[in-house]
């Protein structure tokens, strides 16, 4: 498809929009009216540059407040869109977006809206232009789609049409479904927003909230699906209106939303049994979403001296260091299912991660049917490859650049448990560790996140992972507000949980000044008896975050627990969470530089979520160390 976005959706002035655009591989864009009158240049020299960069100007928009008004405000509208239709000439836009009236001065009238539609249309079919019709959630008398249709219709103009927006139809609840029925050549052009679950003004939200295809909680899959069944075939573009995007850097930006576009275009083509709908538009069709089966490793990047300090760490763990590197300094600790490398190799990537972020995760292995197919998915959806330097003897193992600039390796399934470290590592004598603990797999990883990123790893997770996002959820830091949002596979072998801090005060935001952004925040491990395995790591040497006695006390108040239960909680400082599937229990260490510190995590029964609830009691403690 025609894949285009309006420049209101990113950040910079004019130019800067138009070339972050271009190299993001947009094919054109819709001029917002604003970026133009704060422009120093003509509509004629715009029109150059868009050309000179191989973008075309698709739509200029927005016009107000023309439909259904009294004859005289009518008159002075027709002679500013004649204004308007020289710019577009000048530049090329073959087509404006007028949107339904939000004047106090309009009247509730269809048939006046369609009869003032089509004079605008005949004025613009004599410079061979068109004009696209689209219901706001918020207009006077019109809001809906089917209202915006109807006086399309009885309009009845060849050179007016609808232009759809999945935000207004979705935010107002309304039924997509009859798009499909709507004659495909009548949709003039189509705007594709996504945008969180909200109870607020829809202005507001509007304004202020949307986000691009597969970073909120919309079907815009769906919506997308109806407007292809209706037969559309012209240009797919993005009008975000984000208080976040105006301050991320818009090459960034540029590239989540083609990567939204790719995303919305795969997964709507997978639903499109239908071959008639897939011989008119050709939708884009990446290799499948990978098959990933947990993670095989977590790799840190360190110096000599902190390897050291982790050693020690990961030993009071129960961790055993398994094995030694072939070719380069780098060490593999092992407990039950769960593989840590410590690299401290010098001129490496993980050295560059080090001396750039301290002692940190720098790569995570994931497992993987198909490593390479997930690598090519990855490109695909415009994420960058990473290639290793690999030592004779050692297994190249693909990566992909997540963002933020850790790595992702897809380790092959088919390896079993310890194939790619029998290839790449020395390995030493097997058995249990003397301060085994008992932990056994990763449950999962927290990252923490910049402000800017979380729409990015929502997106990223979705479509180049095939991860779905759960439930968003605001906690309470002692110093502002955290959100929290966990990603996970259908199995959930893998789980990542995306945390952004809200405020520049919060433990998190401390985190992220450190690390620049992208972080893993703490790393969760699963046991099959948290009371066994904190009694153990305790004997190792390992500091949990003490628990306060009253949130014991809160606790038997919200939670039916079994007396006995609760007191061994209290004894061991676990916490505790319970859902209609299950219980929660889990247990924070201490943290070590740069803020990383270990949860050990016990599920019960079909548990699904993070203890999310129970981070302020960790966040409240840890400030009051
Ligand atoms: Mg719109
Ligand atoms: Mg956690």
């Amino acid at each position: 498809m025609h894949r285009s976005i309006a420049t209101v959706s990113l950040s910079g002035t004019l130019r800067q929009k138009l070339e972050a655009v271009a190299d993001a591989g947009f094919d054109g864009i819709e001029l917002f009216e604003a970026d133009f009158i704060n422009f120093k240049g003509t509509a004629a020299e715009l029109g150059r540059i868009a050309g000179d960069l191989g973008l075309s100007i698709d739509l200029y928009q927005p016009f107000r407040d023309f439909e259904g008004m009294p004859e005289a405000q009518f008159r002075r509208s027709l002679e500013r869109a004649e204004r308007k239709f020289d710019l577009m000439q000048a530049m090329g836009a073959p087509t404006m977006l007028c949107c339904s009236n939000t004047s106090p001065l309009a009247i509730d009238d269809p048939s006046l809206a369609a009869a003032q539609l089509h004079e605008l249309a005949e004025r613009a079919a004599r410079r061979n232009l068109r004009v696209g019709f689209e219901a706001l959630a918020w207009g006077r008398y019109t809001s809906l789609y089917g209202q915006a249709w109807e006086i399309v219709k009885q309009a009845n103009h060849s050179h007016l049409g609808l232009i759809l927006d999945s935000f207004h139809t979705l935010s107002l609840k309304d039924d997509p479904a009859g798009i499909a029925a709507i004659p495909g050549d009548k949709i003039f052009f189509l705007q594709m927003a996504d945008a969180p679950l909200l109870s607020m003004d829809v202005i507001q939200w509007a304004r202020h909230h949307r986000s691009f295809p597969g970073q909120g909680d919309f079907d815009v899959i769906g919506f997308f699906e109806q407007v292809l069944r209706a037969g559309y075939t012209g240009p797919l573009s993005l009008e975000i209106f984000n208080d976040i995007f105006r301050e991320t850097p818009n090459r960034r930006t540029a590239v989540d939303a083609m990567r939204s576009l790719l995303y919305l275009e795969s997964e709507a083509r997978q639903r499109l049994a239908k071959p008639s709908v897939l011989q008119q538009v050709t939708l884009f069709d990446p290799p499948p979403v990978p098959a990933l089966s947990g993670l095989s490793f977590i790799e840190f990047a360190a110096d000599e001296a902190s390897a050291a300090t982790l050693a020690t760490l990961v030993g009071q763990l129960g961790f055993r260091r398994i094995g030694r590197h072939r070719s380069k300094a780098v060490t593999l600790y092992r407990q039950g299912d769960i593989n840590l490398i410590v690299n401290a190799q010098p001129d490496s990537f993980a050295r560059q991660r080090f001396e750039a972020h301290g002692t940190s995760v720098c790569a995570l292995g994931v497992r993987c049917d198909d490593p390479l197919a997930a690598v090519g998915r990855a490109t695909a959806m415009r994420s960058q490859r990473h290639d290793s330097p690999v030592g004779p003897n050692e297994l190249r193992v693909p990566a992909i650049v997540a963002p933020g600039g850790n790595l992702i390796h897809f380790v092959p399934e088919m390896l079993g448990a310890d194939g790619l470290y029998e290839s790449d590592f020395i390995l030493e004598d097997e058995g249990a560790g003397a301060n085994d603990a008992g932990l056994q797999r990763i449950d999962h990883v927290a990252l923490g996140l910049a402000l800017d990123q979380l729409d990015t790893w929502v997106l990223f997770t979705r479509a180049v992972l095939g991860l779905e996002p759960g439930e968003s959820l605001e906690l309470a830091d002692p110093f502002g507000l955290i959100r929290s949002r966990g990603v996970a596979n259908a199995d959930r072998s893998l789980r990542l949980v995306l945390n952004v801090s809200l405020s520049q005060r919060t433990r998190t935001a401390r985190t992220l000044s450190v690390t620049g952004g992208g972080a893993v925040h703490h790393i969760a491990l699963s046991c099959a008896d948290i009371f066994e395995t904190a009694a153990k790591l305790r004997a190792n040497g390992t500091r949990f975050v003490p628990i306060s006695d009253n949130y014991y006390d809160d606790l038997a108040t919200r939670i039916d627990i079994d007396p006995a239960l609760l007191s061994r909680m209290r004894e061991s400082g676990v916490l505790f969470d319970r859902s209609p599937a299950g219980d929660y229990l889990h247990i924070y260490t201490e943290s070590f530089e740069s803020g990383l510190f270990f949860e050990v995590a016990q599920r019960v029964g079909g548990y699904d979520a993070y203890g999310a609830l129970n981070a302020p009691a960790r966040m409240a403690s840890q400030a009051q160390d």
